[in-house]
């Protein structure tokens, strides 16, 4: 409460999944939550998402189950396989596993769906569009920020959940660009009668071959699969989701692949290229009344499938930090909110990046005992992943170290 007795306000800046999010989990929690978004409509573009149980888990609290069990698809398993012949490297079953194990499934969703479906929770007069944050101030008792329209607020807390180009980052800690990862992706959506011959059940399959791999699984209600193929490259001068590719070109990079690859990206609607990039972790993300969540302070490689997952259990850690603190100065509660996440999202982010290397093997030695590794004790399933996908953010513990 505030001194006059009314809950705080809270901005969120971006409205992405992330912001949407955590305004969600704000609200629900008794803070009075406005979204500013830059962008004149709500929207997410770029194909699918994979959300483990420890997400999945928050959006169901938040009430949005009736949405995603209308719009996403629950895996029944994640199967690794080798790049030219096929070969299982590792297969696990995902659901219903994680709904055993961790109370929650393991989902597979388009962005635009479950963009959707968190704006659905949330009321639509507290997302105020067209709202580019171009500064912001510490007002003492309050933040004072201004936005490229002319308009300007004072809450009492604002939250930057404003992506990897986060404007409030550069506000709090200066700029600093993103560096290119040295990747590039090939997306893509198939529907999924165009390749019903192939039999695949409703289900993950990833390939990893020398310098690429590429991830596939359905969506939209097992309606269209889609497909991301990474590659490596020295330099990118764009970064844009939506760049155009030609399916030749995608073909091209996968060039003697597994004849189920080729088809896939062959039988797209369309494809768009995507460049990678990248920050070193952040010591800190909070300064004073203001703070930071998702990729504006801990943007990951998407190689833990991971980055969304974690700005969802920022928000439900962030609101349940100041749902806990009887303290009027927000400061102390943004603190112990991010030393709980900081431990977490930096292991996820240097796990991610260990995982392109280890994904990208050139055929040979180290490749083959990364797979006999693989088949000895596989690294995908619910049960290997307990640290991760058993995790409660709304639950204040410290990560678990195992
Ligand atoms: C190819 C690929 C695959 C991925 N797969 C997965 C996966 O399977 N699972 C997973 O969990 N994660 C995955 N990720 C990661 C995930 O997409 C991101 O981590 C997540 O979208 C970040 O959400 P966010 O809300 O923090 O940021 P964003 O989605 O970037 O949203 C930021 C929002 O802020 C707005 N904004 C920006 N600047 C301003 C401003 N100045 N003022 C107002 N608004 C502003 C933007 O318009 C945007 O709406 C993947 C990423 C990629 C690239």
């Amino acid at each position: 409460m505030t001194t006059s007795g009314k809950p705080p306000h809270i901005a969120v800046i971006g409205a992405g999944i992330g912001g949407l999010s955590a305004a969600l989990s704000l609200r629900r929690a008794g803070f009075a939550v406005d979204v500013y978004e830059q962008a004149a409509e709500l929207t997410e573009v770029g194909g699918g998402i994979n959300m483990g149980p420890n997400a999945a888990r928050i959006l169901y609290r938040l009430g949005l189950g009736e949405g995603l069990d209308r719009d996403a698809v629950r895996p029944v398993g994640t199967h690794q396989r080798r790049w030219d012949d096929g070969r299982t490297l590792q297969k696990a079953g995902l659901n219903p596993q994680c709904e055993a194990l961790y109370g929650a499934p393991h989902l597979t969703v388009h962005r635009a769906d479950l963009l959707a479906i968190i704006a659905a929770g949330f009321p639509a007069e507290h997302i105020h569009l067209g709202h580019r944050l171009v500064g912001l101030a510490d007002g003492g008792d309050h933040v004072e920020a201004w936005f490229d329209n002319g308009a300007r607020i004072t809450p009492d807390i604002l939250v930057g959940a404003d992506g990897i180009h986060s404007a409030v980052r550069t506000a709090l800690f200066g700029a600093e660009e993103p560096r290119f990862a040295g990747c590039v992706a090939y997306r893509g959506l198939v529907p999924a009668e165009r390749i019903a011959d192939l039999g695949l059940e409703l289900g993950n399959q990833s390939w990893l071959g020398p310098g690429a791999h590429l991830v596939h699984y359905f969506v939209s209600g097992g309606r269209l699969l889609n497909f991301v193929g990474w590659t490596e490259h020295d330099t990118w001068n764009r970064e844009d989701w939506t760049d155009r590719a030609t399916i030749a070109r995608a073909l091209a990079a996968f060039e003697g692949w597994h004849p189920q690859v080729r088809r896939i990206i062959a039988t797209a609607e369309t494809c768009f290229i995507w460049a990678l990039f990248d920050r070193d972790p952040l010591p800190r993300w909070s300064v004073g009344r203001t703070t930071l969540l998702g990729d504006a302070c801990h943007p990951m490689y998407p190689f833990m499938a991971q980055g969304a997952a974690q700005a969802i259990e920022d928000g439900a850690t962030l609101a349940a930090c100041l749902a806990a603190s009887s303290d009027a100065d927000p400061a102390e509660a943004l603190r112990r909110y991010e030393s709980l996440r900081l431990p977490r999202v930096t292991r996820l982010q240097e796990m991610s990046r260990a995982n392109k290397a280890r994904y990208h093997m050139r055929d040979g030695p180290a490749q083959q005992a990364r797979d006999a590794e693989y088949a000895r004790a596989g690294d995908r399933s619910p049960e290997a992943l307990r640290w991760l996908f058993g995790f409660d953010a709304g639950a204040l513990a410290p990560a678990e170290p195992g």
